[in-house]
């Protein structure tokens, strides 16, 4: 139901990821709390334990940016005309 919902969102990439995961941070707790808690599910953990995350599809909830703050995550929002366009809800 929530990915059939989430399908319809058009997401426009920019010229670099918005978000990022600052270098040597990979294995932080709360990245590995964001592969559960982001709604888009765009955290992954791998074999090794370090997180990675992909942007396309980033909703800009804001919620991986409150749970890692600023000395774990680059954030931002998209350059204008990029990022999220909701077309439900
Ligand atoms: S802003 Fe929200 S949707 Fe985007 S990566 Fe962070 S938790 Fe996921």
């Amino acid at each position: 139901m929530i990915e059939e919902k989430l399908s319809k969102n058009v997401f426009k990439k920019g010229e670099s990821p918005h978000i990022q995961i600052k270098n040597g941070c990979g294995f932080n707790m709360g990245l590995k709390a964001m592969v559960k808690l982001c709604p888009a599910g765009l955290y992954r953990e791998g074999e090794d334990g370090t997180v990675t995350v992909s942007v396309d599809g980033c909703l800009e909830c804001g919620t991986c940016r409150i749970i890692c703050g600023g000395e774990i995550l680059f954030w931002r929002y998209p350059a204008g005309g990029t990022g999220v366009q909701y077309r439900f809800g």
